[in-house]
């Protein structure tokens, strides 16, 4: 297939790549570096990278890709079970990392090899590679289970990035701020290797904040990826803070992604910004499914319309296509195109349960489709789904009611088992004032209204915060009905 970087030697010698923090590499320098990189990986069958938010991070991945060696990102906050589960399943012939970093002791017979980004050696020719040929394996955010490991083929690498190119018009006049980590698709694969793929630049802020966001917006970025919860706390901090307001009004795309943005926030950022959030939809093992597209129309709530390259269908229990894109009919999202990953990694159950015998991918994901193709996902089949008093009632839009609320800062929605319902409506809030918190009539009156009633919460729950994963999902395993 053709390279997964022509604009590494294709783009001005002198053309910025990559920032973190106060280091930054051109493209002249990167290729140097990844090709020095890639010249100690000949024969590894697998690599692992120290995922931190570095430009050894950028240049150990692209090294690999280019060296056509797959790498497997790693989560440098991972306990130290999560870890050896995913080296012992990875088997990773070494795990590259930025020289500094404390490793926690490597499994027997797993080297480490540290990353020069100052070596400079000649650039692979990636053309080679077979399109069907693994690039990643990246290991799912580990919300509803344990991570698996999902294999994607350069061809998905390729074809997602491709697709969100023609989606947001974008080019290598782009340049992204970044605030994500880099083991998951959005930080690395979005985020990182997309600016690379087109030839724009990267600056990552290290830690996200409001300021660096206005600031590195005010220097001339034109887009930024963020999860909802840095789009809620750039919601939050939007009042207090003109310079943000500004700069994120002047930004060419502000794009959500990894888990619903709440309509609320998405509203607050519109009326102070005149900017709309895109949001796209993707997954560890489909990569991008779905977006807004920048020269369509965004509506909040919504995750745009299929990719080009992507089928998607709604399915109802039985298998069966769902009778009609009315808006109102739930199905669970299946998908099929060049954007899918392989197998899960020594997975083959898991894997064959994945798909359906055409070659559709089960998401998991539930979603009515509008007439004209807009998409709204209602939550995850196994935690967002509740069924009661005969109903099929999705979490996400209760949420987002109860997040209207003027004293709910947090929301979570879940099912629990009920003698008369089947399942009754649980509300966990996180109160805006822990001193005056809301009452449970009052919440359940105000959800009604906006809804229907019997979608009211019948229990409220308060917590002082909700249990979230790197990523900010909320990991709705960990809230517990005792
Ligand atoms: P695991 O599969 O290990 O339980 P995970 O599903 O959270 O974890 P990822 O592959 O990182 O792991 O996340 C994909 C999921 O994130 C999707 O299946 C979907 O539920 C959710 N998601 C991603 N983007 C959006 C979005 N824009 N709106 C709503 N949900 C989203
Ligand atoms: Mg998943």
């Amino acid at each position: 297939m053709s390279s997964l970087f022509p604009a590494l030697t294709g783009v001005p010698a002198d053309r910025p790549a990559l920032r973190f923090g106060t280091r930054s590499l051109t493209y002249a320098e990167l290729a140097g570096a990844a090709g020095a990189t890639a010249g100690r990986l000949a024969g590894a069958g697998r690599v692992a990278v120290w995922a931190t938010p570095a430009l050894e991070t950028a240049v150990a991945v692209v090294a690999a890709l280019l060296a056509g060696v797959p790498a497997v990102p790693l989560n440098p906050k991972s306990g130290e079970k999560e870890l050896r589960h995913i080296l012992s399943d990875s088997a990773p012939a070494l795990v590259l990392a930025a020289p500094g970093d404390e490793l926690p002791a490597p499994p027997a017979g797993l080297a480490r090899a540290d990353v020069d980004v100052a070596a400079r050696g000649p650039v692979p020719d990636d053309r080679a590679a077979g399109d069907g040929d693994p690039a990643l394996v990246v290991y799912t955010s580990g919300t509803t289970g344990p991570p698996k490991g999902a294999v994607l083929p350069r061809r998905a690498v390729a074809a997602t990035l491709d697709a969100l190119a023609d989606a947001w018009g974008w080019t290598g006049d782009d340049v992204l701020v970044h605030g994500l980590p880099l083991f998951h698709v959005h930080g690395l694969v979005l985020g990182t290797l997309g600016p690379l793929r087109r030839g724009g630049s990267v600056r990552h802020l290290g830690r996200f904040s409001t300021e660096g966001v206005a600031r590195e917006l005010k220097a001339g970025a034109t887009m930024l990826f963020g999860v909802p919860t840095m789009y809620h706390r750039i919601a939050e901090a939007l009042p207090a803070e003109p310079a943000l307001a500004e700069a994120l009004t002047g930004a060419r795309l502000l794009v959500s992604g990894s888990a619903a943005l709440p309509v609320h926030d998405h509203e607050r950022i519109a009326a102070a910004t005149g900017r709309r959030v895109i949001e796209r939809y993707g997954m560890t093992e489909t990569l991008m499914n779905t977006s807004v597209r920048a020269d369509g129309e965004a509506r909040a709530g919504t995750v745009g319309v299929p990719l080009p390259g992507v089928e998607l269908r709604l399915a109802e229990e039985d298998g069966s296509e769902v009778t009609a894109y009315d808006g109102e009919t739930v199905g669970e999202i299946q998908v099929r195109g060049p954007n899918l990953f392989t197998e899960y990694l020594n997975r083959p159950d898991a894997t064959a349960a994945a798909f359906t015998a055409d070659g559709f991918f089960r998401t998991g994901d539930m979603a009515v489709r509008d007439p004209d193709g807009y998409v709204r996902i209602v939550g995850r089949k196994a935690t967002d789904l509740i069924k009661s008093g005969g109903y099929k009632i999705g979490a996400g839009e209760i949420e987002n009611a109860l997040l209207e609320h003027p004293a709910v800062r947090e929301a979570a929605v879940t099912g629990e088992p009920d003698a008369d319902l089947g399942e009754r409506i649980v509300a966990w809030v996180v109160p805006a004032d822990p001193g005056a918190p809301p009452g449970l009539a009052e919440l359940a009156d105000h959800v009604a209204a906006r809804l229907a009633p019997h979608k009211r919460p019948r229990v409220l729950r308060l917590l002082d915060v909700l249990p979230r994963n790197d990523m900010g999902k909320i990991m709705k395993r960990a809230l517990s009905h005792d």
